[in-house]
């Protein structure tokens, strides 16, 4: 049996190939905020993250939501992004529990 092609991204901190429904998308709009779009289809410039806080933390540290989004982000908005984080990530494990994975 021929498996599909599944979309995959590149978690911008840790740099790993994974399928784009496991990865938590970071979205800078064209109002320029920066939030987290659990949705995946929010209009805007777009940078992957793996479902885990502590890529986050790895992305904070090396900045590389700045380089992904092209625009400087700030120790503000990665805190509350990392709250959002920690908050979404819940939501999200259980998400892919419920999809039997
Ligand atoms: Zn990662």
């Amino acid at each position: 049996m021929r498996t599909r092609k599944i979309p995959l991204r590149k978690c911008v901190a840790c740099q790993e190939m994974m399928p784009k429904k496991e990865l938590i998308r970071v979205v800078r709009t064209p109002s320029e905020e920066i939030s987290i779009d659990l949705t995946g289809k929010k209009a805007g410039r777009g940078a992957y993250l793996c479902g885990k806080v502590e890529c986050f933390r790895l992305a904070k540290r090396s900045k590389a939501l700045d380089r992904a989004l092209k625009q400087p982000v700030g120790e503000p908005i990665y805190d509350e992004l990392e709250k959002e984080f920690i908050a979404v990530e819940e939501q999200f494990l259980a998400s892919k529990e419920m999809a039997g994975e």
